[in-house]
């Protein structure tokens, strides 16, 4: 029985993925929520992990009252999400936190030797050079959880001795694929947060709207699957059924296909190298009729540019590049800046803080804060 702790449980992908636990009866040593108390005490209770941590400590108090009479430990903040990570008591750690806090526990998990199903893209994009490093030494898997990199990974089974050519890296293009930035100017939370395929939390949704996302994934794939940030072409594909694909040295290109509902990567990452039956559904191509495919607008989706200019300098940057749009979201989704503001941002701290090497995570988290410290002054004083 495969032993699985799950961190961000209470998310799109947490909860997701206990669906994928329940179906083939895997056991859960842990759970761990942001703030969502009460559907973690839920979760906790039907899968009687041997500890959950919630990470907003604030909330302890109520969650030792709604696991009373439960054998289950209570741990809080960042540490509680380390020590989980590094407890050497699961198989794998899914790492489905949301956001720069996922690095320091994904880095726990690589210190004990456990594999890893990542769907926090912070770690690598932030991190990846450190992560990857470490991630051989210790000889621990990283198996992708993010659709586009699941799919990747699923081109390359059997092709371990053949060099990618070019990793062809889908996009959806998001709910203003299409529009100029004069249309973007009044865009509301309520606007950008209607995805048209995915069904996926408020942060990565905002990110899929500006192509952030799709820049953070570039960035994810360079250092997952040791690619040059040109080996990597951005393909918008509105209808989400192509999740990615693998051009080799003969041209061959091979893709992976599928309905787009997470559950089927999840369940990869989880069961590899297992193929079985995944709570979703068929695709069916007639259904569909025509796929597309077009080139991203990266004059309009500045954020876009600003990661992969980020990836080809390298360094600090990126972790630059993530913290400063990190703190732009969560500003724009309080409705205290405008939509393009988030990509002049991120643009602005990209070309004003200075770059650096990246000795040891404490010079990856100085960056982030910096980053995120710089987009606060500029909405504080604008
Ligand atoms: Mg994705």
């Amino acid at each position: 029985m495969k032993k699985v702790a799950v961190l961000g449980s209470t998310g799109s992908i947490g909860k997701q993925a206990l669906e994928v636990i329940e179906k083939h009866g895997l056991q859960v040593t842990a759970l761990t929520a942001n703030h969502q108390v009460n559907l973690l005490a839920e979760q906790a209770k039907k899968f009687h992990p041997e500890c959950v941590c919630i990470a907003d400590s604030t909330q302890a108090k109520t969650l030792e009252t709604l696991l009373q009479g439960e054998k289950i430990e209570i741990l809080t903040g960042t540490e509680g999400l380390c020590q989980i990570a590094s407890s050497g008591k699961q198989d794998i750690v899914l790492n489905s936190v949301v956001g720069m806090v996922g690095l320091l526990p994904t880095l726990s998990a690589i210190s004990a030797g456990t594999d890893i199903a990542l769907a926090n893209k912070e770690t690598l994009v932030a991190g990846g050079e450190l992560v990857m490093k470490m991630a051989a030494e210790k000889q621990v898997k990283i198996y992708p959880v993010d659709s586009e990199h699941s799919a990747v990974f699923q081109c390359l089974q059997g092709n371990a001795m053949n060099r990618i050519r070019k990793m062809i890296l889908t996009a959806s293009g998001g709910p203003f694929f299409g529009k100029k930035k004069e249309e973007l100017k009044h865009i509301r939370p309520a606007d950008a947060l209607k995805h048209p395929n995915w069904t996926m939390g408020n942060k990565i949704t905002i990110d899929s709207a500006t192509l952030m996302n799709k820049g953070l994934e570039l960035i994810e794939a360079k250092w997952l699957f040791d690619l040059k940030p040109e080996q990597i072409e951005i393909v918008v594909h509105r209808q989400s059924v192509l999740h990615s694909a693998v051009e080799f040295e003969d041209y061959a290109v091979i893709g992976q296909m599928g309905v787009p509902d997470m559950k089927i990567p999840i369940q990869y990452a989880l069961l590899y190298p297992n193929r079985t039956e995944c709570p979703t559904k068929a695709l069916s191509l007639t259904d569909y009729g025509v796929l597309t495919f077009e080139k991203p607008d990266y004059e309009t989706f500045d954020c876009l540019t600003s990661a992969i200019e980020a990836i080809q300098e390298g360094g600090l940057l990126p972790a630059v590049v993530n913290g400063a749009n990190e703190e732009a979201v969560a500003h724009f989704l309080k409705e205290e800046i405008s939509f393009l503001a988030i990509g002049e941002l991120v643009k602005e701290a990209l070309h004003t803080i200075p770059n650096g090497k990246i000795h040891q995570v404490e010079d990856i988290l100085q960056a982030d804060e910096q980053a995120r410290k710089f987009v606060r002054q500029k909405i504080a004083c604008c």
